[in-house]
C-alpha cells in the first residue's frame, strides 16, 4: 500500500541538522516507531510531501529547508524580562531555574504555554529565547517505512492515530 491521504504510516527516522553528517537531533528506532495519520497536519508539510507514494520497506533520505520546517529564528522572539515576572516562591529555586541554557515552561498573559531558553541573567533582567528549538535549522531525515495501513473511520474523524484501534 502506498502512502497517501488518510493512511496510517509507521516509520523509523533519524533527524540531523543540515545533512547526513550533521548533528543528531532525534532518533526513532523500530522499538518505538513513529506513527501518524497522513494528510491531517500532524507533521510538517515537507515531511509528508517527501514520503507520499512510498510503501512498506522503502528507505528515505531527504532534507527540508528551515523555512519549510520550523521557520527562521525571529528576533522578536528573543526578549528581556523583569526577574520579578518569574515570581519564584524562594530565592534558591530562582537561582537554580535561571541558569543560562535552561529550558523553562512559562505561560503568556493568556495562559498559553510558552517554552523558552535562558540566554543571560543579570541583577534585574533575564534574556529569554522563545524561538522553536529547531527554528533556523535545515532538517535532514533518513529512515525506513515499517507499515502503511488504511486509517479507520474514527481515526479520520479525529485526525489522529488510535493505538491498537482503541481510544480513551
Ligand atoms: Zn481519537
Amino acid at each position: 500500500m502506498d502512502i497517501d491521504q488518510d493512511k496510517v504510516v509507521g516509520l523509523t527516522y533519524e533527524l540531523r541538522a543540515d545533512n547526513e553528517g550533521g548533528q543528531l537531533i532525534q532518533k526513532v528506532d523500530e522499538n518505538s516507531p513513529f506513527y501518524f495519520l497522513f494528510g491531517h497536519n500532524n507533521v510538517i508539510k515537507g515531511f509528508e510531501s517527501n514520503l507520499k507514494g512510498k510503501s512498506t520497506g522503502d528507505d528515505f533520505g531527504f532534507s527540508i529547508p528551515s523555512d519549510e520546517a520550523y521557520g527562521p529564528v525571529r528576533k522578536e522572539a528573543i526578549v528581556e524580562l523583569d526577574k520579578k515576572v518569574f515570581n519564584f516562591p524562594d530565592k534558591g529555586k530562582e537561582d537554580e531555574m535561571l541558569q543560562v541554557g535552561n529550558s523553562l515552561a512559562l505561560q503568556d498573559q493568556n495562559g498559553n504555554p510558552l517554552d523558552g531558553v535562558v540566554l543571560s541573567v543579570d541583577e534585574e533582567k533575564v534574556k529569554m529565547d522563545f524561538n522553536h528549538p529547531l527554528a533556523g535549522v535545515n532538517l535532514y531525515f533518513t529512515g525506513e517505512i515499517l507499515e502503511v495501513r488504511e486509517a479507520t473511520d474514527s481515526e479520520v474523524d479525529h485526525g489522529h492515530v488510535h493505538a491498537d484501534g482503541a481510544h480513551s
